[in-house]
Formats: structure tokens, C-alpha cells, sequence
């Protein structure tokens, strides 16, 4: 294989790294929705994400998008809550992007990120500021994009966007959420982390970790 590039086998690894981030952070996740929100993005996460690894591993696939179709397919319908959709909606569109391949270049995958974020605005129309996975999940590509620009390579350019992440996600702590239900709190969703955007951070762990 030529060097720079992830395989399929690689993504699947990111997948299964998600899964058990978001498993032993599930109360972690539901602590931090019970403060503004209604108690279930751990439980929606780890059950959404344990189908997923359920699903690849009885129906293996042998390309890209025909993977990241099974996972976003997999989130919508077995996830109630709105991360359901919207991380359902965002490996949708990664998987289109990626394209029928069994391995992807750094432009490739920061493109398969990318339109993976458009799909979460599509369905959502979160900016930045808005106490969402937008806010860990934007600076995180943006990031990816930069060091790669600047000619790193793709772990550790995604080293650097778990970086970026994080820092996204610590940012949503004083913010007043504008969108999705801790919105109906006002004033009283500030001084909380964002539950989507903790998530978010894991899942850039989880690429992170995945690459090294
Ligand atoms: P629900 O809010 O339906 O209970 P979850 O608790 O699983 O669903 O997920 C909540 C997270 O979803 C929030 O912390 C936020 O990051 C994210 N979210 C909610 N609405 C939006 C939106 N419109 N755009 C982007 N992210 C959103
Ligand atoms: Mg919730």
C-alpha cells in the first residue's frame, strides 16, 4: 500500500475505537446531557454505535461508501435522539464523498470529513457558537486541513485535529446553546459542557488513535 493512506480496514478500526470511547464515557456523556438536555447521548451513542459494529461485522463491506452507507443507515434508525441523524447524516455524506475505494489519501479523507460536516449543517444548521458537535467537529476538520496543507502527514494531521477538537469542545462551556433541545434552557445551558461536542472530541480521539 502506498504510504500516506488509510484502508478500509483502518476506518473500520476508527469505528470500533468510537464505539468503545463512547461505551466507557456512556454515563460520562448522559452526565453532561442530564445537565441540559434529557439524560440520554451516552445511552443514544454507545446503543447506536454497538449496532453499527454489529452490523459491519454480519454484513462486511468491501468498499468505502458501501461501509459508511451501512453505518449512517444504522445510526438514523437505531438512535432516537437528534445525534442519531445528524452523526448519521455526517458518515452518509463521508461515505458518498470517499467514493466505491478501499483506501483514501489525506485529501480524500479530509474531503469525506468535510462533506461529513456539511451534512450535519444541512440537517441541523448549527454555526459556530451554538454549543453543538459543530463546535468540536469545525475546528477539527479545519484543523486536519491545515496540517495537511503544510505537508504532515495524515496521523499526525489528525493528532493535531483531536487537538483542536478538544479545545473546540472546552469552548462550549460558557456558551448559551442555540440549537437542538438544551436551547429550551436559555441562560441556564451556560457553565455545561456540550454533550455532541464531547462526543465529537472522542470521535477525533478515536481517528487519532486509530492512524498513530
Ligand atoms: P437529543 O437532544 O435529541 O436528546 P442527544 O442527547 O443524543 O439527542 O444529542 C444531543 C446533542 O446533539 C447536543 O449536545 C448537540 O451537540 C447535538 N445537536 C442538537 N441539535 C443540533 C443541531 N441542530 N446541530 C448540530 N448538533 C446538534
Ligand atoms: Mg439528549
Amino acid at each position: 500500500m502506498a504510504a500516506g493512506t488509510v484502508s478500509l480496514e483502518t476506518l473500520v478500526a476508527w469505528l470500533l475505537r468510537f464505539t468503545r470511547l463512547v461505551t466507557e464515557n456512556r454515563g460520562y456523556l448522559t452526565e453532561l446531557d442530564s445537565a441540559i438536555g434529557d439524560a440520554d447521548h451516552g445511552s443514544n451513542m454507545a446503543r447506536g454505535m454497538t449496532a453499527v459494529m454489529e452490523k459491519i461485522a454480519a454484513t462486511p463491506s468491501t468498499a468505502i461508501d458501501a461501509l459508511f452507507k451501512q453505518v449512517g443507515m444504522t445510526l438514523v434508525s437505531s438512535v432516537g435522539g437528534a445525534s442519531g441523524p445528524l452523526y448519521g447524516t455526517f458518515f452518509l455524506r463521508f461515505g458518498t464523498t470517499a467514493g466505491a475505494v478501499t483506501e483514501l489519501d489525506g485529501a480524500a479523507l479530509a474531503a469525506a470529513l468535510r462533506a461529513g460536516l456539511g451534512g450535519i449543517v444541512a440537517r441541523g444548521k448549527a454555526e459556530l457558537g451554538d454549543k453543538t458537535m459543530f463546535d468540536a467537529m469545525s475546528p477539527a476538520i479545519d484543523a486536519f486541513d491545515s496540517e495537511l496543507a503544510s505537508g504532515a502527514e495524515i496521523a499526525a494531521s489528525a493528532a493535531v485535529a483531536f487537538a483542536a477538537a478538544e479545545r473546540g469542545r472546552d469552548a462550549t462551556k460558557p456558551l448559551v446553546a442555540r440549537k437542538g433541545r438544551a436551547s429550551y434552557l436559555g441562560d441556564r445551558s451556560a457553565g455545561h459542557l456540550d454533550p455532541g461536542a464531547t462526543s465529537t472530541a472522542l470521535l477525533f480521539q478515536a481517528l487519532s488513535e486509530g492512524l498513530a
